[in-house]
């Protein structure tokens, strides 16, 4: 598997940072968790294969996580006609929103190839690539679902927290219980060192910080990165990783 990270800031956007967007790469084929970066900006940019993007999941519906999905979507529909994808949003009203915005642009927008999904909590995504698993988060008080991703594929395995709950740093305890490839975890919605004590007994390989903010917590997390039996990593936007 391999991670990209188009967008690694949290809700502000810095010189820096897109929003948080990250491509993941599975036997050759594209799987985007959330959309807060110009995504179909950078693929084109990168003269990505767009045919090669088989599906998106949001973590939850904030601007951030989603800005991005407009152009991916409305581009996919009336120009880059090969492309085909699932689309898994998080609550049925967000699926609403979205598709009232691309039926103004164009009434027959093409759903076969676009397909929208409600997310649900378990498994909720499965092919020859890779398997997703949704994980429910606290992070807007379960007023409104979100959710973080287990990814799987050829035996490894990455969890993207998506945004937290502020006092409880809930991502699931089984990453404290299993060994887990890579964790990629937000610190933007408590202090770092709320984190880093959570982070004293989880199992994975290596933890990578994005979402994360201010500065001064940043420079927290880089002084404690040598305190952990793993590489505590904090991503910036374009960087790439092989797992
Ligand atoms: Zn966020
Ligand atoms: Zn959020």
């Amino acid at each position: 598997m391999k991670i990209d990270f188009l967008g690694t800031s949290h809700g502000v956007p810095s010189k820096e940072r897109y929003c948080q967007s990250v491509l993941f790469t599975a036997r050759g084929n594209g799987y985007l968790i959330d959309a807060g970066a110009p995504v179909m900006d950078l693929l084109i940019r990168r003269s990505y294969d767009l045919e090669k993007l088989k599906a998106v999941f949001i973590t939850h519906m904030h601007t951030d996580h989603t800005d991005g999905l407009f152009r991916l979507l409305s581009l996919a529909d009336w120009y880059y006609k090969k492309m085909s994808y699932d689309l898994y949003l998080p609550e049925q009203k967000g699926i609403d929103c979205i598709m009232e915005v691309m039926k103004y642009h164009d009434p027959a927008f093409a759903a076969d190839r676009l397909r929208f999904h409600r997310m649900q909590e378990g498994l909720v995504f499965e092919n020859d690539d890779i398997r997703v698993s949704a994980f429910p988060t606290g992070h807007i008080g379960f007023v409104r679902p979100a959710y973080g991703y287990l990814l799987e594929s050829e035996g490894k395995r990455v969890y993207l927290s998506g945004d937290l709950d502020a006092e409880r740093v809930d991502y699931p305890e089984f990453l404290d219980e299993e060994e887990t490839d890579v964790l990629i975890v937000e610190c933007a919605h408590f202090p770092a060192a709320r984190l880093l004590e959570r982070l004293k007994t989880c199992k994975a390989k290596r933890v990578m910080v994005i979402h994360a903010g201010p500065d001064d917590e940043l420079e927290k997390l880089r002084k404690a990165a040598g305190d952990f039996p793993f590489p505590l990593l904090l991503p910036n936007d374009g960087d790439c990783f092989d797992v």
